[in-house]
């Protein structure tokens, strides 16, 4: 029998990255604004923003840094409300509390988008920012959200950490809010082990943000000006906040940036392969009566290094039984509101300051919502050993005609 592959090792990062880092370890040139110009730091910055067609991105250490930095870039009151989508990691209403705001939740449907009905009731004059979390890249309505936060001025932050390399009409997912945020943690497309960016085209945002990562001082001047741009804008930003804010530093180390700039010419592979990987399962999985992989909005081209499906017409026991039946064969699914303690479980942010609120859709969503990783180096055998264990668990237990077989069978009316 073939094993199912190991779904939690990462690409090796390409080999160019060593002599930079063997560099910077002879001279100890680790932080970013030790050298006069053109550290590593920046030239990734710049790398970044050209690549996404912004004009600014601003490296630091998380991406959950880069939400906090956002939404204090903003200048919101202490307070304020922010909405969130009720489905997205622990990382994002942890930026809007650590930001002293207060996370207001809006339900996301089966097929993991933001649910627009209650995005719309709950877009009220209260809501003083969005932060829109593209999770594992299903990228909610893009042109409802910015129609209906334009025309109340709300300004809407994406959170992409995990969409990098996504389009709406052909866009970069990121770039089409006021703020976008990435991260490079080891488990998103670009791997630094940890690490973040935002992205702007408001100079004053960006000076804002840069300012409170800990550019002290005039640091401010190693940051580049967008490629062929004399305007001054950025400067005279800086000069406006100087001295105006605190200092969160929450900076990205010289090493980090070393370790992501060579892996961005790779990103255009990355995502084709995500991308047939990712359909070629989807197709094996939706033939089976138990399994459904929800379509992408028409206007999306996906970037996905994982998938997420729903179980159908199955009870509890039968998705416990189908989780362990899948394990068995050496496949890792993670029901996300079945695991005990998962982070993307709105139930398990008992840290919110108002509670999560009622939130049915999207916790009948969770309890069926299933994620299995699938990296983009997995050949296309390896892909079909894991296509293969998912339709025999679920046949296992559920049986052709759909009958579980043995103690522990909830009653299922069908
Ligand atoms: C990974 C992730 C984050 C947090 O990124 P860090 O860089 O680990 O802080 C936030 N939101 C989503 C949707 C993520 O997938």
């Amino acid at each position: 029998m073939t094993l199912a592959p190991n779904v939690y090792d990462a690409e090796p990062i390409p080999e160019e990255a060593r002599a930079e880092i063997d560099r910077l370890l002879a001279s100890g040139d680790l932080f970013r604004y030790t050298a006069p110009e053109d550290a590593p730091v920046a030239l990734l910055e710049a790398e970044f923003a050209e690549a996404l067609g912004v004009k600014y991105a601003l490296a630091v250490s998380s991406c959950s840094a880069a939400l906090f930095l956002a939404l204090k870039a903003l200048g919101l009151p202490r307070d304020s409300r922010v909405l969130i989508p009720a489905f997205t990691f622990a990382a994002v209403p942890s930026a809007v509390v650590h930001a002293e705001c207060v996370p207001i939740l809006v339900e996301v449907g089966e097929n993991y988008r933001i649910d627009m009905a209650d995005f719309e009731a709950k877009l009220g004059p209260h809501i003083r920012a969005v932060i829109v979390s593209h999770m594992r890249g299903h990228t909610s309505d893009m042109d409802a959200i910015m129609e209906l936060c334009d025309r109340r001025g709300v300004p809407v932050i994406e959170d992409a950490a995990h969409s990098l390399g996504t389009l709406w009409h052909g866009r970069k997912i990121g770039t089409i809010g006021k703020i976008g945020a990435f991260s490079f943690q080891s488990y998103k497309m670009l791997n630094a082990g940890e690490g973040g960016v935002l992205v702007s085209d408001d100079a004053d945002v960006i000076a804002r943000a840069v300012i409170m990562s800990g550019a002290y001082e005039h640091n401010w001047k190693k940051h580049k000006a967008p490629r062929g741009d004399n305007s001054d804008e950025l400067a005279r930003a800086f000069a406006r906040w100087q001295n105006r804010l605190p200092l969160y530093n929450t900076r990205m180390s010289n090493l980090s940036a070393a370790v992501v700039r060579p892996q961005i010419p790779e990103l255009a592979r990355r995502v084709r392969a995500g991308l047939a990987n990712h359909d070629h399962v989807a197709a094996r999985l939706n033939e089976s009566p138990w399994m459904a992989v929800p379509a992408p909005l028409p206007p999306e081209t996906r970037a996905p290094d994982s998938i997420q499906f729903n179980l159908l017409g199955m009870s509890d026991d039968e998705v416990r039984a189908f989780v362990a039946a899948a394990a068995a064969r050496g496949v890792g699914v993670q029901v996300f509101g079945l695991s005990k303690d998962n982070a993307r479980a709105f139930w398990n942010w008992e840290f919110l300051p108002e509670g999560p609120g009622d939130l049915p859709r999207t916790r009948a969503m969770l309890m069926r919502a299933c994620d299995v990783r699938l990296p983009v180096r997995l050949t296309r055998p390896e892909l079909d050993v894991m296509a293969d264990a998912l339709l025999s668990a679920a046949r296992e237990v559920m049986g052709e005609a759909g009958a579980l077989a043995g103690p522990g069978s909830a009653g299922r009316a069908r």
